[in-house]
């Protein structure tokens, strides 16, 4: 059984946004024809109360960004809803960093249930939230498919993305 995880592809993530990734709407399309290969799809929102730890104004390293509720938590509109069967919030804790869609989420207990042995991961972004969730998901013991060309990188610093992607290899993640 194989399952694909959509992380945060959320407005406030994509151009325009809060926290834009740079082409972070360009996932869109090939997460859409990965969503019609599996029989089990979850998508992750960052879904924060107003006054997350991770945001600047409370010494984090993030400007204001997917607040639940707001236009930019949601998912991009071009995402197709369809095919998603689940969405899992996390980043609700006020004071956890929240970037793996495993931290506080029972999203493991929800894979095991349905069988799941193998991961896909993609979204947004590698460096952060696509990282933390795949690493996350060999940690459980899944195994792990990052789709590449199905994610973007936010490159805080350069080469943060080889980086991340040279970390998830160690881990014994996949990465195509
Ligand atoms: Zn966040």
């Amino acid at each position: 059984m194989e399952a694909l995880i959509i992380v945060d592809v959320q407005n406030d993530f994509c151009p325009d946004g809060a926290l834009a990734v740079q082409e972070g709407d360009a996932v869109v399309e090939p997460i859409n024809e990965l969503a019609s290969r599996f029989p089990l799809v979850v998508a992750t929102r960052d879904w924060h109360p107003a006054d997350h730890g991770s945001f600047a104004e409370r010494g984090g390293p993030w400007p204001v960004h997917c607040v639940q509720g707001t236009s930019g938590a949601e998912l991009h509109p071009e995402i197709d809803r369809s095919r998603i069967d689940l969405v899992v919030d996390k980043g609700q804790a006020p004071d956890r960093e929240g970037y793996s869609g495993f931290e506080d989420t029972g999203l493991e207990r929800l894979l095991r249930e349905r069988g799941v042995q193998t991961v896909h991961v993609a979204g947004l972004a590698l460096d952060y939230c696509v990282r933390a969730t795949a690493l996350d998901a060999r940690r459980a013991g899944f195994e792990v498919v990052v789709h590449r060309d199905a994610t973007r990188a936010v490159n805080v610093e350069p080469g943060d993305d080889e980086r991340a992607v040279s970390e998830l290899e160690a881990a014994g993640a996949r990465v195509v």
